[in-house]
């Protein structure tokens, strides 16, 4: 298949990338490089005649015309935004755009070459996105996100995804685009890039600073590692009904705490501080504007359609994602140099 991919130079688009071509299909990656790309992440592929990059920014939509008439894709897989909740409390303009008119651009343009090209049934265009368009919930574990819970976004980063998910609902309602969408937990595992929480906590252990925990460490994500994704959104691609959407977890509830304490755990294990552990970095600092207190994942869907499930559970993805920051000095160094990266944003709501 030849895939269209947008934000392929971002941290999951590259593991979309990365596992596409293995699987032997063709890539053409479409990215605006910005601070939050990192072209390294594919260099593996530049030079093969199956990876095709492409610097154009989602929100030129004659751009996006081109790029399309140039490579003929069979499928969208649009992962292009910003995507760093703390700086859409800063900046929400760049959210906006990119986020929102990007997607609506995207939406045009594939639409454009979809009905030049006969309107094939075969051609998708799958939408990512988040949960946290479905907003907060309490703590009963037995409260999760399925894809019938409705929209409550409260930031605005989820305001921009949430609104970009109905444009792509419109589109397949109204004009029969193919689509299929995801909404997915929170991601980590290699090429995090270092603004992250999981990245920030094993970076800054390392350098021997504190470890920041926002409010009193007690909000609770489902951690899905990125290639256990990936993998997931490929098979959407592949097998995902035509206006269905499909939560995807990682079945992994922790508390922000906890998921510090077992990093600090595998880290004493692999690199031991010269004296006492890295719990004792951990410093609780401001909390988030808004934050939200609780994401977990139904994954019925998802499991009994498409007979999907997550391969690690939290700890073997930690340990795998600390040996990766430890073996890849030279990838995160130079990224802590970017604007913003180290400092503690999304302070001013
Ligand atoms: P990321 O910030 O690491 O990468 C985003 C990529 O998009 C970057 O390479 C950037 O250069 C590119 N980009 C940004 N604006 C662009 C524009 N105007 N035109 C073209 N390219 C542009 O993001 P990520 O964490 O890999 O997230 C990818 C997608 O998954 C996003 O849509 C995000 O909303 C969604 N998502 C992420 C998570 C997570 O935990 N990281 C969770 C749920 C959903």
């Amino acid at each position: 298949m030849k895939l269209l991919v947008t934000g392929g130079a971002g941290f999951i688009g590259s593991a979309v990338v990365r596992l596409a071509m293995e699987r032997g299909h063709q890539v053409i990656n479409v990215d605006a490089l910005t601070y939050a790309a990192c072209l390294d992440n594919v260099a593996m592929y530049a030079d093969d005649p199956n990876y095709a990059f492409e610097q154009t920014d989602i929100r030129n939509r004659a751009a996006l015309d081109v790029v399309f008439a140039k490579h003929r894709p069979d499928a969208v897989m649009h992962l292009a935004a910003e995507s760093h909740v703390d700086r859409s409390i800063d900046g929400p303009g760049d959210f906006i755009e990119t986020n929102i008119t990007g997607t609506y651009n995207m939406l045009e343009a594939a639409r454009a070459y979809w009905v030049a090209q006969n309107k094939p049934e075969s051609f998708r265009f799958h939408h990512i996105s988040t949960d946290e368009v479905f907003g907060s919930l309490p703590a009963d574990p037995s409260v999760m996100f399925s894809e019938d819970t409705p929209y409550d976004p409260r930031s605005p980063y989820s305001a921009s995804k949430a609104s970009s998910d109905h444009l792509v609902r419109a589109w397949h309602e109204t004009y029969g685009l193919p689509v299929v969408l995801t909404n997915c937990s929170n991601n980590y595992g290699p090429y995090h890039f270092p603004e992250k929480l999981i990245p920030v906590v094993i970076l800054n252990a390392l350098a021997g600073k504190p470890l920041p925990i926002y409010g009193d460490g007690s909000n609770i994500r489902d951690w899905l590692y990125v290639e256990d994704h990936a993998d997931a959104l490929m098979l959407v691609l592949e097998k995902g009904q035509p206006g269905r959407s499909y939560n995807i977890g990682g079945e992994n509830e922790r508390t922000n705490l906890e998921l510090v304490q077992t990093l600090c755990a595998i880290l004493d294990k692999k690199q031991p501080k010269a004296k006492g552990s890295y719990l004792d970095l951990i410093t609780f600092v401001a909390d988030r504007p808004g934050h939200d207190a609780r994401y977990a994942i139904d994954p019925t869907r998802i499991r009994t359609e498409l007979n999907w499930k997550p391969s690690v559970t939290v700890e073997e993805g930690l340990e795998k994602t600390v040996q990766w920051y430890l073996d890849n000095e030279a990838w995160w160094r130079s990224l802590q140099e970017r604007h913003g990266v180290g400092q503690r944003l999304g302070t001013k709501g």
